[in-house]
This record gives structure tokens, sequence and C-alpha cells, in this order.
């Protein structure tokens, strides 16, 4: 028979982000589960053994697993229940709860929760997604994997390769194989800037003498059972291959590094909203998304840069859900215009006691001395100048809005726009 179990907030994903959502819920009181497919805690941060995770939030420059580190120990002294090797076939949802079919060790469970989040973190673009032309052989492989194969599995897996995509784990990756003694013979990116972290594009790729190739993509791959060769071509501004460009370079492996897409099919299954800037759920300040009582945090909510940013965002997602009441919200949207990536939260709610609201947001392009203004109904309500933005570079920005400012309030809106100055 299959076992029911009853819990307050149930959690999906042991990544950074579900480890702080399941910490923060666990520390208001709640029952709390956590579920990971994985054998083990920690989700992406197990293979990143470079440095740089917790400057922000610990001041200090950790490798991931050491950072994973930092939660899994209050963890293991913690109420929370964890299961390892399970995963979540089935949601069902109802006015008052979630049930989820979960598939374990021990068989299948049924799991009642009043409140759910989800922490299932992203996945790489693939080859497939990007349309590159040619036999799809061995050596073609996203910078995840590599990374994966590298420093998990402890093996090399190629002798010299070209790296596609100039995206941070693509610009880590160009290092750590160098380091194993790989020749990478450029990083190639499509766009004319590159899409990663100034630091990791300068630690990563300068200091190692690694050339990084902007306005120019691979169009063919060729080989038979193994990668030999892969073609590249310089773009126009519309990323459309220009013919007589092409250039032939030999090699044993083809390295993606195009991108991450929030990982939300389950989310997806039971209705939940999904913005189609993000590729993630539509939340409101305290991660709720549209449906009461479930609730999304991390790289699932939005691809964020900082591990730090994560973690804020499952604490935000935990303590939210354990105090969950179902109490109406009155949601304003928050809408940015086409001077942004996006914006998150992407609600409001204005009757929340918390005055303090925080935002994450991604300018469209580069910007020096830009100033970001909040309206509503045309009122500014918010400006704040920046002397330089990235669209890589993800913004937290802190605005405190009453009630009172929020009352009558049709939506706020974001909007960026270069300034002069002296
Ligand atoms: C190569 C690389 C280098 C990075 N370098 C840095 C850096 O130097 N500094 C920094 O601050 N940040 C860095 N980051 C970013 C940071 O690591 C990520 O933003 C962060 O790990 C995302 O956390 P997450 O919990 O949202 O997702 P993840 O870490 O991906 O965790 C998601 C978890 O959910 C589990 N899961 C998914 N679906 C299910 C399901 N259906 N059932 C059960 N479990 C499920 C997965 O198995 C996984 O364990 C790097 C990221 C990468 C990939």
């Amino acid at each position: 028979m299959t076992q029911e179990i009853v819990f307050d907030v149930t959690v999906i994903g042991a990544g950074p982000a579900g480890l702080a959502a399941a910490l923060a819920a666990d520390r208001e009181g709640a029952k709390v589960l956590l579920i990971e497919r994985e054998a083990r805690l920690g989700g992406i941060l197990k293979q990143c053994i470079h440095d740089g995770f917790g400057l922000v939030r610990f001041g200090e420059k950790l490798s991931g697993p050491e950072y994973a580190q930092r939660f899994t120990e209050p963890l293991s002294k913690s109420n929370i229940a964890v299961w390892t090797l399970s995963f979540v076939s089935e949601i069902q949802i109802d006015q008052q709860e979630s049930v989820l079919t979960v598939i374990t060790r021990d068989g299948i469970k049924r799991v009642h929760t009043r409140s759910l989040i989800f922490a299932t973190g992203c996945r790489e673009r693939t080859s497939r997604q990007i349309g590159v032309q040619g036999r799809h052989c061995a050596g073609v492989l996203t910078a995840g994997s590599a990374q994966y194969y590298t420093n998990i599995l402890g093996k090399l897996p190629t002798k010299r390769c070209v790296i596609l995509g100039s995206g941070d784990i693509g610009l880590i990756m160009a290092r750590r194989l160098t380091l194993e003694g790989a020749e990478v013979l450029g990083v190639y990116e499509a766009k004319p800037t590159p899409s990663g972290l100034t630091r990791n594009i300068s630690q990563c790729l300068w200091d190692f003498s690694i050339p990084l190739y902007t306005s120019k993509t691979v169009t063919r791959v060729f080989g038979d059972a193994r990668l030999s060769a892969v073609e590249v071509a310089s773009v126009d501004s519309c990323m459309c291959p220009i013919a007589g460009t092409e250039e032939m370079i030999p090699c044993d492996a083809l390295i993606l590094s195009v991108g991450l897409i929030p990982e939300n099919e389950l989310a997806e299954s039971i209705g939940v909203p999904i913005d189609s800037k993000t590729k993630g759920a539509v939340v409101d300040e305290r991660n709720e998304t549209l449906l009461r009582g479930i609730f999304a945090c991390g790289n699932a909510l939005h691809v964020n840069d900082l591990v730090d940013y994560v973690s804020e965002s499952g604490e935000i997602a935990g303590k939210a859900a354990a105090n969950h009441t179902r109490k109406s919200r009155g949601l304003v949207p928050v809408e940015c215009d086409c001077s942004l990536l996006y914006v998150v939260p992407q609600r409001i709610d204005r009757k929340s006691e918390q005055m303090e609201r925080v935002f994450f947001f991604r300018s469209l392009q580069d910007l020096d001395h830009a100033t970001l203004t909040v309206t509503k109904c045309g009122e500014t309500l918010f400006t704040k100048t920046y002397a330089h933005l990235r669209p890589p570079e993800m913004v937290r920005l802190s605005i405190v809005l009453s009630s009172e400012q929020l009352s009558g309030c049709e939506a706020l809106r974001f909007h960026l726009e270069e300034t002069k100055h002296e």
C-alpha cells in the first residue's frame, strides 16, 4: 500500500536554493521535507570546485562544495526530513494542500503538504536548441557535462577543444581544461560582447591567454564516431553567418556554454504561470507564485549570477511557505520596458506588512551612467543611478514602498536610461 505522509512545507530540489528554503522553513517551526533526485545534496555546487562562492553572504571566497557545506551541516542537525534518490512524478493541487507522488528507494509515497517550494534549478541549452548543423558525434557536450566529467568522474573529455558561448560555465571550463593540460583553441561568442561576468573573462581567459572571438559562431560540426573539426563563421548584427567567412578548426570537442533554462516542467504541470522573459514562475515578493501555497526560488525562478542571491531567494520562499495562511493578496503587476531584460518579482502585494521590497533585474544592454526610474501612473516613486550595467550582472535593489504608496496603483514600471554626466 502507498504510504501517506503529511508535511507543512515540501521543497523539491536540494541545491543551494532548496537547502536555504528548507532551513528557513525549519527555523519558523514548520515540519519540512526536502526531496532530491540525486544521491547527494548541493545541486550544481558539487561539481564547482573553483572558488568565488559566498563573497556577498560570507565575505569569503569558497569553493562550491565548501559553500554547500555551510548549509548541509545545519541541515544534518535539524528536524528536516531529507529524501535523496527520490523523484516527484506527479503533483495534484486543491484549495488546501498539494499532494505529491514521490518515487523513493523505499517505494512510492504520497506526500500531503500545505506549502510546496520549487527549487529545481536549471538545465543547459544543447546544440539541438541552437541549431548547429552536422552529425551529432561524440565530443559535442555542454560545459556542465564537461565539468562533471572533469571534476566528479576525473576524466578529461578533450585534448583540443573549441568553446561556443561565453557564459560563465564555459569560461570556468576554459580555465579548468587548460589547467588539466587540454588545449582550448578559443571561446566563440555570437554576440558582440561576452555573456559572462567581467571577473570570469579576466580570471579565466586573459590570465591563461585563451582567445575570445566575438561576433563569431560555430556553424557546422564534422566527424564520424568522434568530432574531428568545427566550422566557425562571423555573424552579422542579426546573428546570421556571413558567407565567405567560414573557417575550419580541427578539434576533438565542441563545448557549449549557450545559456541556461529554468527547469519548470513540474511547476507547469500544475498550471503555475511562467514569465516568458525569465522562463521561471511569476512570483510576488515572498516568492509565492500566482497559485496559492506554491513557491519558487533559485535558478528555477530566474537564472542567477551569484549563489548568494540564490540562497537569499530560498530563504524568502522558505520563511513565507512556513507562515503561509492563504490570506487574500492585493497583487500589483511589476512591469519593465525594453530597456531591461526582466524584473523579479513580477508582482508585489500591496497588503504586505513588509515595506522593504527586494527586486532583481538585468539591463538589456551595456549601459554607462544609467538611471533606473520606478513609476506608478506616471508618478516617480524611486530613482537610482548606476555607473555601469551589463546584462550578465544581475542587480539587487531594495525599495521601501508602503501600502499607501501602492494604493490605486495599476502597475509599477521599471525603466532604464543612459544619462549624461559631467
Ligand atoms: C559551472 C558553474 C559555475 C558557477 N560559478 C559560480 C561562482 O563562481 N560564484 C557564484 O556565486 N555562483 C556560481 N554559479 C551559480 C550558482 O552555482 C547557481 O546559481 C546555483 O547553484 C543555483 O542553485 P539552485 O539551487 O537554484 O539550483 P541547482 O544547484 O541546479 O540545484 C537544483 C537541484 O534540484 C534537483 N532537482 C531538480 N528537479 C528535481 C526533481 N524533479 N525532483 C528532485 N530533485 C530535483 C537537482 O537534482 C539539483 O540538485 C555557478 C554555476 C555553474 C553551473
